[in-house]
């Protein structure tokens, strides 16, 4: 049925409230996308690039959204493309309220780490694709990325603390990396149970 047709049999494909079709949503609204969980070869794999004509493309900027709104979902301070299996260089970042460390809402494509401080610091990491584990990595604690904006813009970032420490976790998912592949010694890896009962205190 076109939009703004008479008809008076109810609109199966409207909501309850009468006044989105299941099109205007799904134009509109990013969606909440599934997270691939460890053992899903997307994981393992380098993401491709995108090139300047993907980038502008409107179904890319959608996507973007629609990462947005899942890291938010979720509650994470970064999510990368291919934790919502789409194999392609992009991520999303943001930290509000006590996590270590606030800044802002940031979007990279192509992103490439060009500098790293020798000075390193451990931290203790999670991620949304090995759920309920937590693992302490050291990371350097100073960086500088080059990428793309959203728009298609290089942009230059140097980066410290929490923010450099998430971006390098972010990043490392463009190259089929995972936090726990990075820890020198396994014997911090706990499950969020315990982490809450036990590691707390480290904090
Ligand atoms: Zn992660």
């Amino acid at each position: 049925m076109e939009k703004g047709s008479v008809s008076r049999e109810p609109d199966p494909f409207s909501m309850n409230t009468g006044q989105n079709t299941l099109g205007d949503i799904y134009k509109g609204q990013p969606s909440i996308l599934k997270i691939a969980q460890l053992g899903n070869p997307v994981l393992r794999i380098p993401a491709a690039p995108l090139t300047d004509q993907e980038i502008l493309h409107p179904s890319t900027s959608h996507f973007i959204d629609s990462m947005i709104a899942t890291m938010r979902e979720y509650n994470g301070a970064g999510l990368a493309a291919p934790q919502v299996s789409f194999s392609k260089q992009i991520i999303v970042i943001e930290s509000r309220e006590n996590r270590g460390g606030d800044f802002p809402l940031t979007i990279l494509l192509n992103p490439k780490i060009v500098e790293f401080s020798k000075d390193l610091a451990e931290g203790w990491e999670g991620c949304l694709s090995l759920k309920d584990l937590w693992g302490k990595v050291k990371r350097s604690t100073r960086i500088k990325v080059e990428a793309k904006t959203r728009e298609g813009k290089n942009i230059d970032i140097k980066a410290e603390g929490f923010f450099a420490i998430v971006l390098q976790h972010e990043i490392d998912h463009l190259y089929g990396k995972v936090f726990v592949d990075r820890m020198e010694d396994m014997t911090s890896l706990c499950f969020t149970a315990e982490y809450n009962k036990y590691m707390t205190d480290e904090l």
